[in-house]
């Protein structure tokens, strides 16, 4: 088996003017790419492990064979963290949290708006390049982080249900050095009836 890249179900200009359509052509089809051409060509050497999930490979890195494990969490983490990247955010769909999650939220943070203020200090302070996550743990709780790299919360135990990408990559063409203003504004394109659907899943 091997990973594909999965395909965008909406176009590249879709998210503008907050992602612009080159940034999103470049990201998805060069950087997403990229993850996945290597994630790939790592495992052909390693037919004992095609028959894992992306998500069962960064659940355990000690598992992995030391060759390839850095491989595995750099690639694999960004193959599996783009995936996610892409399905939160959407042209349509609900544009606030819903059902129980809703609750959860403001038990958890106080307020949607203290979620994204914690959030977006995350994903503003994270130093180089990372990732910035709304994540549960097994009995639900909420909790937000920021990981370097392509690490992604799956890998100590949490589930994310959203993320933003913060390498200089995913908004540099249209935003320069504000990576603030890029947090910002990515807010008006989140799809939250995706982000309850996996918060469901959990
Ligand atoms: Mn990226």
């Amino acid at each position: 088996m091997s990973f594909e890249l999965p395909k965008l179900t909406y176009s590249y200009d879709a998210l503008e003017p907050v992602i612009d359509a080159k940034t999103m052509e470049i990201h998805h089809s060069k950087h997403h790419a990229g993850y996945t051409k290597s994630i790939n060509l790592a495992l052909e050497k390693h037919p004992e492990l095609e028959s894992l999930s992306i998500e069962k490979l960064l659940k355990s890195f000690g598992d992995i064979p030391e060759g390839i494990r850095i491989t595995v969490r750099n690639n694999g983490g960004g193959y599996y963290n783009h995936a996610l990247y892409w399905e939160v955010m959407a042209p349509g769909g609900a544009k606030n949290p819903t059902g129980g999650l809703t609750k959860m939220i403001e038990q958890t943070f106080g307020s949607l708006d203290e979620l994204k203020e914690q959030f977006s200090k995350e994903a503003v302070g994270r130093f180089g390049s990372g990732w910035a996550w709304l994540a549960s743990d097994a009995n639900k709780d909420l909790e937000v982080l920021s990981t370097p790299n392509q690490d992604s919360p799956i890998s100590t135990g949490l589930t994310p249900i959203l993320g933003i990408d913060v390498w200089e990559h995913a908004y540099y063409l249209n935003y320069q050095d504000k990576r603030a203003n890029y947090v910002k504004a990515w807010w008006d394109i989140i799809n939250w009836d995706v982000v309850y659907q996996k918060y469901q899943e959990v």
